[in-house]
């Protein structure tokens, strides 16, 4: 019989848990899996805390290529599921039998109409925060004595990087275009509490947005929309992610992880929209909730061809935190747009979002680690 062919197309957290499940299972074919050309696939997460506070190296964020699979740093340019085929930046053109795609996310970009945008990037001063390249640049340019950073954005990645970065003994000045930032994640009560911890350690302005920029030799200064002049060093862009090309509008899935109803394509971390009932859609973009659909991906793809039971239907329940200004938020599962936010607990803070039917889908706790870890096992529980 014809050795058949998956191909996981990105190896960070979805697509090295989608090739490890497949080898774990004992998908007895080849399974190859791409990365971006010239750049060891590595641990983003580690991007801000460990690259960008020096606490790191970037060899020492790399994911190790999974034995028992093919690795091969040839971006990915296109795929077609019908041909199964994909396009590869060298000029290759592979055939699969069936896809995994985990590209993943890129930031979310300013406009780059803002005026004096472009020019402010090309001094490297204003960067994203998103890649081991931007850490290192950031890094680069705060290695001599305490400097004065602007954070753009401040959800998580902004709180933390403004978190870490004032730990570091810089001056930051952290602006959001809320007024109570991370609502939709964290819901308003745990979400106002992060607001009050940033506003006891960096300079805050919420509910202001960028208007302009203009840079220096020495400096770039950033005018918000009530006309307040920000002068900084640095800037870093913090605006959220949008799923990674080729799949720039991210892929739909079902609740299988099947895209776009293919059964040889889908789809699983940070590129992949998920449905939440009602027609509701949510790309959901932490770590651990990326290895876990890279995870369910491939037992999917193996029930479709006969060789594992049906995993069930997705549902996300894997925990994330984040350490802000000594205090750990930590939360499980999803605050799906439209459902219900209830506090679970005061002493600590523990808030639980339900659907209308009362299921719980998510909980997030202020220094509640352990009881969101005993919650995360009872959520999608009626
Ligand atoms: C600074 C920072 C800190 C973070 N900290 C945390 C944290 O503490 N906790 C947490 O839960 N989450 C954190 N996250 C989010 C987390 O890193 C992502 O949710 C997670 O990496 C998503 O996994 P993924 O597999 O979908 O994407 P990624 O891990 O980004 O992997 C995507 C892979 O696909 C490759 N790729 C992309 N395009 C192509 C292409 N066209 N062809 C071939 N390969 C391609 C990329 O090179 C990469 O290897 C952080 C993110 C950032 C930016």
């Amino acid at each position: 019989m014809r050795e058949l062919t998956i191909a996981v197309i990105g190896s960070g957290a979805a697509g090295t848990s989608a090739a490890r499940t497949l080898v774990g299972l004992g998908f007895g074919g080849r399974i190859l899996v791409i990365g971006e050309t010239g750049r060891a696939p590595y641990n983003r997460t580690l991007v801000d805390k460990g690259l960008m506070t020096g606490l790191l190296t970037a060899e020492q964020m790399a994911l190790p290529a999974v034995a028992g699979t093919e690795r091969l740093l040839d971006t990915a340019l296109g795929f077609d599921a019908s041909a199964s085929s994909i396009r590869l930046a060298s000029g290759a053109e592979l055939r699969f039998d069936a896809a995994i795609v985990a590209t993943g996310s890129r930031p979310r970009l300013l406009e780059t109409a803002l005026p004096g945008l472009p020019e402010a990037i090309a001094t490297g001063r204003v960067t994203t925060l998103h890649s081991t390249r931007d850490a290192e640049a950031i890094r680069g340019r705060l290695a001599v004595g305490p400097r004065r950073v602007t954070v753009l954005g401040a959800g998580l990645v902004g709180s933390e990087a403004a978190s870490l970065l004032h730990e570091a003994g810089h001056q930051v000045t952290l602006v959001a275009r809320s007024k109570v930032p991370l609502v939709p994640a964290l819901g308003r009560a745990v979400a106002e509490q992060v607001a009050d911890l940033h506003r006891g350690h960096v300079t805050t302005l919420f509910g202001r947005t960028a208007a302009a920029f203009k840079h220096h030799s020495d400096q770039v200064d950033l005018l918000l929309d009530d006309g307040r002049v920000i002068e900084s060093d640095l800037v870093i862009v913090a605006h959220g992610t949008v799923a990674s090309p080729p799949a720039s509008e991210g892929l739909i899935v079902d609740d299988r992880l099947r895209a776009h109803g293919e059964a040889s394509l889908y789809a699983a971390g940070g590129v992949a929209v998920l449905p939440f009932g009602d027609g509701r859609r949510l790309r959901i973009d932490h770590w651990d909730d990326a290895a876990a659909q890279g995870a369910h991906a491939a037992r999917s793809l193996l029930h479709s061809l006969g060789q594992v039971d049906d995993p069930g239907p997705y549902r996300a329940s894997s925990r994330f935190s984040i350490r802000l200004h000594g205090t750990t938020i930590a939360g499980a599962g999803v605050a799906v747009p439209g459902v219900v936010e209830r506090a679970a607990s005061y002493e600590p803070l523990i808030t639980v979002f339900e659907s209308t039917e009362g299921t719980p889908t998510g909980v997030v706790g202020v220094n509640a680690a352990r009881q969101i870890q005993d919650w995360s096992t009872r959520l999608h529980r009626t």
